[in-house]
């Protein structure tokens, strides 16, 4: 007989499962030891910090964006005093990050199109910050929970490679996950996956060799790919 679990949405045993597994990878993340605990707290809530830092991340490792992100936005903690920055100033900065000259003609796009559209301000709707240079669906959903607060789920690899190992979804791609995530999981709890698993891939959820012995939902999970 199949030992294979019913799937989410609804049924109330898929409901019991993502409230067990959300339970212990909160556990998990307040433990703050991953990189993307000190990437958050780097980035305070704020809006501009989120962007900032979410640009500079794109294929590039948290261990390396979190100085960079450090370092310009002591210079540059908004968009007037980035716009103010010359080219090589900014990529001087910004040099440790991969892609820097594109992710510097970006930034500097950004802070002109904060100016001339949205009034100094980083926009709280997804359209908005669909339209601005460099950012994509998963930088615009890192701003919109962690800078605003709003229900919204950024998918990035792990979150992607995580979600699927766990069962909570059956997606090829990461475009489709999003989509996938929002039909399984509750509303309210959108903003704190992508902490949470993040978190989880940078420690243990490791692409190639998961540490399955150390996984706090290790009881929860389909595959337990290390085993
Ligand atoms: S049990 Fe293993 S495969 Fe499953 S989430 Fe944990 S580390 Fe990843």
């Amino acid at each position: 007989m199949s030992t294979k679990r019913s799937r989410p949405p609804c049924s109330p045993p898929a409901r019991q499962l993502q409230r067990a597994i959300a339970r212990c990878l909160a556990d998990s993340f307040a433990e703050g030891d991953a990189p993307v605990n000190r990437l958050m707290t780097l980035q305070r809530n704020v809006p501009f910090a989120v962007l900032v830092s979410a640009l500079l991340s794109a294929r590039t490792r948290d261990q390396v964006t979190i100085p960079v992100a450090t370092a310009l936005l002591d210079v540059a903690p908004d968009p007037s005093a980035l716009r103010a920055m010359s080219p090589a100033a900014l990529e001087s900065i910004i040099r440790p990050c991969g892609f820097y000259r594109d992710k510097a003609r970006h930034l500097l796009a950004l802070a002109h199109r904060l100016q001339s559209d949205f009034e100094d301000r980083v926009p709280d709707r997804i359209e908005d910050l669909l339209s601005l240079p460099g950012i994509g669906r998963k930088t615009a959903n890192l701003v919109l929970s962690l800078g605003y607060g709003q229900p919204a789920i950024s998918v990035d690899i792990h979150v992607h490679r995580i979600s699927n190992r766990l069962g909570l979804v059956e997606t090829q791609r990461p475009e489709q996950t999003e989509q996938a995530l929002q039909r399984v999981l509750p509303r309210r709890t959108w903003s704190f996956w992508n902490p949470w698993l993040v978190a989880l891939g940078q420690r243990i959820c490791l692409p190639r060799q998961p540490r399955c012995d150390a996984c706090p939902v290790k009881k929860y999970c389909e595959k337990k790919l290390g085993r």
